[in-house]
């Protein structure tokens, strides 16, 4: 099985999270991905942040990196500034999304002069001309879509607005992935979707981000790890269950793993390891 990988990364907000960071990079590194990606804080609240760790990374490692952009909290004229800050650094890749509230605030509440929806921030950076957009997707359906056309829909509508790919929200299931990918293909999408994998690092967290996207969980899954954390053995499931999903994703014809990271490396890079993706060097060293 081949396949091409990639990773995203959180930008750090302390000395301490930015020796994590890049300890996370130096673990991945060898892994050869084909892009890696910082995110944009929810709320908007990592700007400078972001853009410090895109450039901080595509400079010190040479990897492509895409820009995380949201329309939260922002004027058009400061959003389409960032961009434009982006272009002249280099990078070509966004990844442009209507964006999460902050916390405790309730659903997107779009500023007067800002964009009104990711579908208008992506038509404007098309417009620019000087990016490969990329976009959410949502297999389990996202919270705010009508329905699980209209989710679809929608989708189709960031495509034609400029978007080539997507990246889809995590999930649990290969064939949540399938149906979607199925779906959008009958629907016209034809822009590779890209599904992107959550390593279950802390199985309370993963809880809490599940229902905060309305991502089901399986009830093998929850027993699962319900025992493994009993047993102190959480890692080890988790490794194992993320090669299955992976597994399964490549034996139906999937070419691209984007990794959600949460700028810890080592579930991700066994995983990577265990699909034979990449060599493990510290195997070739014993050797
Ligand atoms: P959209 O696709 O624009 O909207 C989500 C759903 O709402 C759609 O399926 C659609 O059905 C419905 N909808 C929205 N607007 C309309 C409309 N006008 N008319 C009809 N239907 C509509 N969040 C961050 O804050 N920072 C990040 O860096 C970040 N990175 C992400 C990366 C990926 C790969 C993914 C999948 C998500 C990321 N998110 C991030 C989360 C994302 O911001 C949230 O899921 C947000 O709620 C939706 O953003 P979107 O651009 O995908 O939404």
């Amino acid at each position: 099985m081949t396949a091409s990988i990639s990773y995203e990364f959180f930008p750090p907000r302390s000395l301490d999270a930015s020796f994590r960071l890049w300890d996370t990079i130096g673990a991945l590194k060898h892994t050869d991905p084909a892009f890696v990606s910082v995110t944009y804080g929810a709320g908007g609240t990592t700007r400078k942040l972001t853009h410090d760790a895109v450039e901080a990374i595509g400079k010190h490692t040479g990897l492509p990196v895409a820009a995380h952009l949201t329309c939260v909290d922002a004027s058009r004229e400061e959003t389409l500034d960032i961009a434009q800050r982006y272009a002249d650094a280099g990078v070509t890749q966004i990844v442009a999304l209507r964006g999460d509230p902050a916390k405790g605030d309730q659903g997107f509440q779009p500023r007067k002069d800002g964009f009104q929806s990711s579908v208008q921030l992506i038509d404007a950076l098309a417009r620019i001309g000087r990016f490969d957009l990329t976009v959410g997707a949502y297999p389990d359906t996202h919270p705010d879509a009508a329905s699980p056309q209209a989710n679809i829909d929608w989708l189709k509508r960031k495509i034609d607005a400029g978007a080539t790919r997507a990246i889809t929200q995590f999930f649990f299931e290969a064939d949540t992935f399938f149906r979607f990918r199925d779906a959008c293909a009958k629907a016209g999408i034809t822009a590779p979707i890209l599904p992107g994998i959550l390593p279950i690092q802390s199985w309370a967290g993963t809880k809490r981000f599940a229902e905060r996207c309305q991502t089901p969980i399986p009830a093998a899954l929850a027993n699962a790890f319900d025992t493994a954390e009993r047993d102190n053995r959480s890692s080890l499931l988790a490794a194992v269950v993320c090669t299955e999903l992976c597994t399964a994703l490549l034996e139906g014809g999937v070419d691209h793993l984007h990794f959600y990271t949460l700028n810890a490396p080592g579930i991700t890079r066994d995983v990577v390891h265990a699909l034979g993706l990449a060599p493990d060097l510290s195997l070739e060293k014993v050797a």
